[in-house]
């Protein structure tokens, strides 16, 4: 029986049925959960159930079946079993199967949305005006009132019921307007809002510096010649990408088509969105998880009807439902929350790799700092690459002051601020200048690292730090799983000096205004910025109330502008290297890089304080230097010496279980079934099993394996083959998730 039509038009379009199929096979997943990506919460369907009453008159009832009778009759004879669980406060199920027999109630279920068009009560004449003039003149219409809302409604069509009450015109008069049949009230359709300001001003087109001139061209010409293409736009920080995308974007739309922007999500701050906003208006959706269910379920059918045809927004807005794409373009492409963390584990870049193919479309990576990856992608000849090196306002990169922490007296006091950084810090109090201190939580007191020489305790087989398990008391390396006893003195120097390493925000905090009482201090962080506009608080405070330091992660390392930061301190530069990934070096540079940024943005002379145990580590050579070139160079002739991406494509089977034997037991199980494929695993590296890095999380225990191969097929090959072996029972007490090149 169709109870209810849910949809009257297909939610997905050819190429996103085409998009999930890729999904499946790519990222290893079902159909369901590649479906899931692309459609807004809100589209959910929620299932509810009333209770209605059919015959009030039997005398044969207990007194619990008369209770519910009762809540029935008071409530017209209707209600959700919802609200009669909650009034009457105890399960009500049984009684209602009772009553279902003895034919008093039945229940009638409704599928529902999550989210629904919000809508607004509007008030329009309900009579021809010429007619109502008529009535005027004749002395039939004697109520002023009366007179002066239908000129309203005939002046402007219709108008909200609220307005016209704002205008003093009473609820009571209206109704009685539409008995006498002037008016008529109907329900329109309002769109919530998640733009946070609605003033941004026009922004118009700049016109281009020549290294911006060059890229233009570059994407021009790109798009003349028609078909998919890519193309990596490597330019520092100010260099102006953003108004590349903007103008590259206004030719898509010239050309009657549509363009996705992709910003990563700590990216997304209100003065991007009111740049592009200022520039295209009304054709902005913008869509990312700070938006409440409404909101994105509004921009979600904008999208789809054709009312936006440029969308903003982080990760999951590559997924849009627009229509005759054009461009794509993601904006610090080398960021690692382009990776979705949860199944399915796609990629954002792959996804939109798919999209510009099926749609012969242009896709542009911007970065100051490009993925090894793309940037290999791009030596190789598969992408083209653009630089842009200047400036827009020829400022000169900051000044960077190397401070080698192992010279550094008494750092076992742990505040971890320099002698180096805290002169500087006064120095800026003493200016009326701003400060930033950045420490990054990752790699947070998890690594083992001698204070006398700076050594870190690495795997012998992979070079990545090893990590500490809290509840093994064991250093284990992440991709081979060598595991190993935590030393008690120094492998180099033999000092006895050596231990887990790491100091978090918060200590900071406490700790800066010991330096000077009257250095006032604010932190952003993760446990700070709750809330929509969480980050947007912080930093406003920062700005306006002219706090002297901003201490926090990550978060304040990205795109911000700070007219009044002279100094920027990085306090354990290095922290990332201790991380257990093989990205740490790449994400080193680049944090160095993004951090040294934000110093002297407005043409003041901005220093760097860089702390660091490993002032001769080729990321932080480079990134002292600013020279991506030397990173890259070095970083790619390691990755192929160890079989990493871009050479190897890594794979991940993991499995959890809350029994800790569950887990182990399928683990195994599951690597010696590859180990005995031989079909499969030809020329595949396969890990023993370990533990995974958080062995314990949510209360499940989870036990990996990593896979290598040279080619991404034999990867979800195997793991498509696992996946399915491990997945189909029903009843297990165990859990296996797959994962293709995981961070
Ligand atoms: P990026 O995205 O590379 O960091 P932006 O596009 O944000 O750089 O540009 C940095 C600054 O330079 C911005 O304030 C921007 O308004 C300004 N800008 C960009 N292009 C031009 C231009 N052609 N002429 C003048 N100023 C520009
Ligand atoms: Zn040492
Ligand atoms: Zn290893």
């Amino acid at each position: 029986e169709i109870s209810q039509i849910i949809d009257e038009t297909p939610v997905l379009s050819d190429e996103l049925i085409e998009l999930s199929k890729y999904m499946r096979k790519r990222y290893v997943c079902t159909y369901d959960m590649a479906i899931r990506c692309m459609l807004p919460t809100g589209l959910g369907l929620l299932f509810r159930e009333d209770v209605i009453l059919m015959s009030a008159d039997r005398v044969d009832l207990d007194r619990d079946e008369q209770e519910i009778i009762k809540v029935l009759s008071d409530n017209n004879g209707k209600i959700s079993v919802e609200d009669l669980t909650q009034i009457v406060n105890r399960p009500v199920r049984k009684i209602l199967n009772q009553l279902i027999e003895k034919n008093v109630v039945r229940i009638k279920s409704h599928v529902q949305m999550k989210a629904r068009a919000k809508t607004e009560k509007n008030a329009c004449p309900a009579m021809d005006e010429e007619e109502f003039w008529e009535l005027v003149e004749n002395n039939n219409v004697k109520n002023l009132n009366y007179i002066r809302i239908m000129e309203i409604l005939y002046e402007e069509g219709s108008i909200s019921v609220a307005e016209l009450n704002a205008l003093g015109f009473s609820q009571n008069t209206l109704n009685n307007m539409k008995k006498k049949g002037y008016i008529a009230f109907y329900d329109a359709e309002v769109e919530r809002n998640p733009f946070e300001y609605d003033d941004a001003p026009e922004t118009l087109p700049l016109p281009p510096t020549p290294s911006q001139k060059k890229a233009l061209d570059i994407i021009y010409e790109a798009m003349e010649t028609g078909g998919f293409q890519e193309i990596l736009l490597h330019g520092v920080t100010g260099s102006g990408k953003t108004e590349v995308y903007m103008q590259a974007i206004a030719k898509t739309i010239e050309k009657g088509k549509n363009a996705i922007l992709l910003v990563p999500e700590i990216g997304l701050t209100p003065q991007t969105v009111r740049r592009f906003k200022g520039r295209f208006g009304n054709q902005i959706a913008l869509l990312h998880s700070r938006l409440s269910i409404g909101e994105r379920f509004d921009q979600w059918r904008r999208i789809k009807n054709g009312e936006a045809r440029v969308v903003i927004g982080a990760r999951s807005a590559v997924f849009a439902p627009l229509d005759n794409i054009g461009i794509i373009v993601i904006d610090e492409e080398h960021e690692t929350s382009y990776k979705s963390d949860r199944t399915p584990k796609y990629d954002a870049r792959g996804i939109a790799t798919f999209r510009c193919r099926y749609n012969n479309a242009l896709l542009i990576y911007g970065s100051a700092t490009p993925s090894i990856e793309n940037y290999y992608r791009a030596r190789t000849g598969k992408i083209k690459l653009v630089e842009m090196n200047e400036r827009t306002n020829n400022l000169p990169l900051p000044e960077i002051i190397t401070v080698d922490m192992r010279k550094e007296p008494d750092m076992g006091s742990k505040n971890g601020i320099s002698t180096v950084l805290t002169r500087e810090l006064i120095k800026n109090k003493e200016a009326g200048e701003q400060s930033i201190i950045f420490i990054n939580r990752r790699g947070y007191s998890n690594f083992v690292q001698c204070r006398n020489c700076g050594y870190i305790v690495l795997c012998p087989y992979c070079s990545v730090s090893l990590t500490y398990h809290q509840a093994e008391k064991k250093l284990v390396c992440h991709y081979c799983s060598f595991v190993t006893a935590k030393p008690s003195v120094c492998p180099e120097c033999k000092s006895n000096n050596i231990d887990l390493h790491g100091i978090g925000t918060q200590k900071v905090e406490e700790q800066i205004p010991q330096i000077r009482s009257d250095i006032s201090v604010i932190r952003m962080d993760m446990d700070t910025t709750t809330g929509k506009r969480g980050h947007e608080k912080i930093l406003d405070t920062f700005r306006n109330n002219k706090i002297d330091v901003l201490v926090g992660t990550q978060m304040i390392a990205k795109g911000h502008d700070f007219p009044d930061v002279t100094l920027v301190g990085i306090l354990s530069a290095d922290s990332l290297l201790g991380s257990g990934d093989y990205k740490a070096t790449e994400r080193t540079f680049q944090l160095i890089t993004q951090a040294a940024g934000r110093a002297g943005r407005a043409g003041r002379h901005g220093r760097v304080v860089l702390q660091t145990y490993n002032p001769d580590n080729f990321s932080i050579q480079a990134a002292i230097k600013q020279d991506y070139k030397e990173f890259y160079r070095q970083e790619i002739a390691l990755r192929k010496m160890l079989k990493l991406p871009p050479f190897y494509q890594l794979g991940l089977v993991q499995v959890s279980s809350k029994k800790s034997e569950a887990a182990m037991e399928i683990i195994k199980k599951i690597h010696s079934d590859i180990i005995n494929n031989m079909n499969l695993n030809e020329g595949m590296f396969v890990s023993d099993p370990a533990p995974s890095p958080l062995a314990k999380l949510r209360n499940q225990y989870r036990w990996r394996i990593v896979l290598k191969h040279p080619r991404i097929k034999n990867m979800t090959n195997i793991l498509e083959w696992i996946y399915d072996k491990y997945n189909n029972s029903r009843k297990k007490e165990w859990t296996v998730s797959v994962d293709i090149n995981p961070y």
